[in-house]
């Protein structure tokens, strides 16, 4: 199995970094695996899954839960305004967050439900154009905006560009998040969560190194 492979390399570089040993969690990304895989991962024990679409998650992810019992599932991809309430149903967690309209929004519905999910405001490290996330230069301003809404901030989720030394990217998230009093790093996938270990990753998210390749995108 290699979620124990994997549950093992996180553990090791947690201790070489000097790192609390469970001071890293393991979301794993199960966007678009047959769902005979993620049940095996079910089944190993683990419960903390990833997914970028609400669609597909609400379309497994409560017969999952009804099986599984209590499932820790965290959005990771961009969420459209009008998706906000139903991803604060299904999602323990919401790393996406990335603009002051999501952000009103994700705050209204928390007044009337009396609930909000785990938030965390995603930077666009690389400036990319067709990434979402805030741009480092408002990051700060706008992780007061959400606070001052008194939303559940937790800290910064970034997806560095694929052509690029991830270590620059994940060393800058953590020092914005540092400047900005947070304490959570949503960072490193299966290609570089050591590197984002070592960086102060308190979340790394991997898909394909636990599950396989995925067959579609
Ligand atoms: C798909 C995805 C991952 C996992 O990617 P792998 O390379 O398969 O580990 C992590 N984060 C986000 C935002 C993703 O969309």
């Amino acid at each position: 199995m290699t979620l124990q492979d994997i549950s093992a390399r996180i553990s090791k570089a947690e201790g070489d970094a000097g790192r609390t040993p469970g001071s890293v969690s393991l979301i794993a990304v199960s966007k678009v695996q047959p769902n005979a895989r993620v049940q095996a991962v079910l089944e190993a024990g683990h419960r903390c899954f990833g997914e970028n679409k609400v669609q597909e998650a609400a379309g497994k992810w409560p017969d999952f839960r009804e099986t599984f019992g209590n499932v820790d599932l965290h959005l990771i991809g961009p969420l459209q305004s009008n998706k906000t309430r139903a991803a604060m149903e299904l999602f323990d967690a919401i790393h996406s967050v990335d603009r002051p309209k999501l952000a009103k929004s994700i705050a209204r519905i928390a007044q009337e439900e009396g609930h909000c999910p785990d938030l965390f405001v995603q930077v666009n490290t690389g400036e990319e154009e067709q990434k979402a996330g805030i741009l480092p230069e408002d990051a700060d301003s706008f992780v007061a905006e959400c606070l001052s809404m008194d939303l559940p901030v937790k800290g910064l989720m970034c997806i560095p560009p694929v052509d690029e030394e991830p270590s620059l990217h994940f060393a800058l998230l953590a020092k914005i998040a540092a400047r900005n009093g947070l304490s959570g790093l949503s960072m490193g996938m299966s290609s570089d969560f050591e590197r984002a270990i070592a960086l102060g990753a308190t979340h790394v998210r991997v898909g394909s190194a636990i599950f396989g390749e995925r067959t579609k995108s």
